[in-house]
């Protein structure tokens, strides 16, 4: 098994979002007034070549978000809270194209969540079984997913993602699992958090787990200082993931991959695990 880190284009979000600020009440508020932006920062989707066929983690962004009125006008966070940078030859289709996996290679595609810069690479993959946590795809529909943040009306029309169903038994910490490959070095998790019905994935490669952690936190070190982001609708919840995360880390060796870290490539290359005191 190999793994890749597939940067499609960057982000700008404001420092309020990778930093929540403030009571749960007001944290999105924080969010929209903030005036100290960072980035921009990598938007990473993961190839996970396997014997039993290629698994996509999350698909990266779009070029088209640069096109006028791609997202909702009226969506205050689109407008006031994000600056999305892509190329089309950085979205995640053209990448695979140059490493020479075709759409029919890639057997399974896995979201993390629903988010646009998670999900806006989906149109690569008419050809794939795309699995979501249900919970997460209802919230991203309709008109209420709009208000929620996502953009369900850029899905592909063809789009009708697989449900995951989990073992309750837990994996270590995490409540939930559910193995992807038939020896289970590639499962889901539950990471709820970011968004509710957030998940995460670990792929196994000698005994080194590799956490392909979506949006769990915005960087290791926010996850090392146990910082819950400006967006999560409930930052405890966010925390506690975070407490699941240290306490696997420190139970096994793991290279911790966040999907907006700078670092997150050149661990995944160093296989730098997470060092939990
Ligand atoms: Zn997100």
């Amino acid at each position: 098994m190999r793994i890749h880190a597939i940067q499609t284009g960057t982000v700008e979000v404001k420092k309020n979002q990778v930093i929540g600020k403030g009571p749960k009440a007001v944290r999105l508020i924080n969010v929209l007034l903030g005036t100290t932006w960072l980035g921009p920062v990598p938007i990473y989707a993961w190839v996970i070549e396997h014997k039993e066929g290629v698994i996509v983690v999350d698909t990266g962004e779009t070029a088209r978000t640069s096109e006028p009125g791609y997202f909702p006008r009226w969506q205050p966070y689109y407008k006031f809270a994000v600056r999305f940078h892509v190329k089309p030859e950085q979205e995640i289709g053209a990448q695979l194209k140059q490493m020479g996996i075709t759409p029919k290679d890639v057997r399974k595609v896995i979201l993390t969540h629903m988010h646009t810069d998670h999900a806006g690479g989906l149109h690569h993959f008419p050809e794939s079984q795309i699995y979501v946590n249900m919970p997460e795809y209802k919230r991203s529909l309709g008109f209420q997913g709009q208000i929620n943040g996502y953009v369900p009306h850029r899905a592909p029309t063809w789009f009708s993602p697989n449900s995951i169903v989990f073992d309750d038994k837990g994996f270590g910490p995490f409540q939930k699992f559910w193995d992807i490959t038939s020896n289970g070095d590639v499962k889901v998790i539950t990471t709820e958090g970011h968004i509710p019905a957030h998940i995460s994935v670990i792929a196994t490669i000698d005994d080194v787990h590799y956490f392909l952690a979506g949006d769990t936190s915005y960087s290791e070190e926010n996850l090392l200082q146990k910082i819950a982001d400006g967006v999560s609708p409930d930052p405890n919840q966010a925390i506690d993931t975070i407490r699941n995360i240290l306490s696997f880390a420190s139970q096994y060796p793991t290279v911790y991959l966040p999907s907006h870290d700078t670092r997150s490539g050149i661990r995944l290359k160093n296989k730098t695990t997470l060092s939990v005191n």
